[in-house]
């Protein structure tokens, strides 16, 4: 029987920060293998198809380099007058979306020749060198070296309601989402009493007409200094006490309100009308195939162990991006710290040679 191949470096998960790693390690001629994830309703349940994140999103107008809308400006100061006046009658002017973006990244990785693999990481054995990873198909491979990059996903409700307006008008993210024209001087809802709900609720804001933010209990989670400054902004105003009993909506307009439920009084309702619904009830790693081997910070995403590095607990392994970052969270930054991740993991190879 052949003996099974070694990859010198593998990479778990399909967002930015591992597409960028992939697009690093293959120009420093590692031949990475990436594992996108495996295309199945349960991953589409729990918002981790391949391509992670942004692949659920639309329009990105804050990824340095694609700016959106009408780029005739843009085309006017960049380029010489020649040049922008072929930009501008040929540029299909409009910014790039999640998708499309996410596309593009792992295109730009094959062409530097990374393999792919549309298939789970279940399980690893990383006690030993090569560690050992399964696929949830079955099967196995080897590698000297592990980038985890599978991100996190947002924790939702998981109301019916929720996942059928998911992209017409129900988001987990006002970063991405917020500035889209369905919000513009509209009311907005957002669920959730911590640090990301006051957040959101400050960033949205800036398109909205009022937010309301949702809280099941009379007090905030947040830390007292992003809460008083959403107390003290004039278009938030805070429901206490109260949970989304239903979003709702109709085909043509997505989102339209939701109807919210007094937790100490079952019988109390209140539809408040609203053209978004974002949820802001945290986010959760995607970790659970490392089954513990590899240390975690006490709110479950990946520790870094080295100042400045993408480093973990375990030698060998690196980590990029939202699955370890729970502090930027932005597809940007994600993408540097695959670039990082890589470098890491090519430094470290040569070391072991
Ligand atoms: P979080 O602190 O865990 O807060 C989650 C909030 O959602 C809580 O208020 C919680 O209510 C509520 N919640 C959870 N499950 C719910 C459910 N099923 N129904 C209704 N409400 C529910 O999460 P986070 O706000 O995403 O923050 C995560 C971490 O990132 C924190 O350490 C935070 O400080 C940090 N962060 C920092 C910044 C910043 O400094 N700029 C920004 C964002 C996040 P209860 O309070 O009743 O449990």
């Amino acid at each position: 029987m052949a003996e099974q191949q070694i990859e010198n470096v593998v990479i778990v998960g399909s967002g930015p920060a591992a597409w960028s790693a992939a697009i690093y390690t293959a120009r420093a001629e590692l031949k990475p293998l990436v594992f996108e994830g495996a295309i199945t309703e349960d991953n589409r349940q729990r918002g981790t198809l391949p391509l992670g994140q942004l692949a659920l999103t639309t329009e990105v107008e804050n990824f340095a380099g694609f700016p959106a809308g009408d780029l005739s400006g843009y085309f006017d100061t960049a380029f010489d007058e020649r040049k922008a006046k072929e930009l501008n009658s040929t540029h299909h002017k409009k910014g790039v979306s999640g998708p499309e973006l996410m596309e593009l990244m792992r295109q730009q990785a094959k062409n530097f020749g990374t393999r792919i693999v549309t298939d789970d990481i279940v399980s690893c054995d990383l006690s030993q060198r090569p560690f050992t990873l399964k696929t949830l198909s079955g099967k196995e491979v080897q590698a000297q070296a592990v980038i985890v990059a599978t991100g996190a996903r947002a924790n939702y409700l998981g109301l019916p309601s929720e996942d059928k307006f998911k992209n017409m008008g129900v988001s987990a993210c006002a970063v991405c989402d917020g500035a889209l024209p369905r919000f513009r001087n509209k009311p907005l809802v957002v669920v959730g009493g911590g640090d990301s709900a006051m957040e959101e609720a400050t960033f949205l804001t800036k398109f909205a007409s009022t937010v309301y933010i949702v809280h099941r209990r009379d007090e905030f989670r947040a830390s007292r200094i992003m809460a008083e400054r959403a107390l003290k902004n004039e278009k938030i105003e805070v429901k206490w006490n109260s949970v989304i009993d239903e979003v709702l909506g109709d085909d043509k307009n997505g989102v339209t309100g939701v109807r919210i439920r007094n937790s100490n009084d079952d019988s109390q309702t209140e539809e408040l009308e609203a053209a978004g619904y974002f949820a802001a009830i945290g986010h959760t790693p995607n970790v659970d195939f490392l089954d513990g081997q590899v240390e975690l910070k006490q709110n479950g995403y990946i520790q870094w162990t080295t100042p400045f590095r993408t480093n973990t607990s375990v030698e060998g392994v690196f980590a990029a991006g939202d699955v370890a970052d729970d502090y930027y969270k932005q597809a940007i930054t994600a993408a540097g710290s695959g670039c990082q991740a890589a470098l890491d993991a090519e430094r470290w190879l040569a070391e072991q040679e």
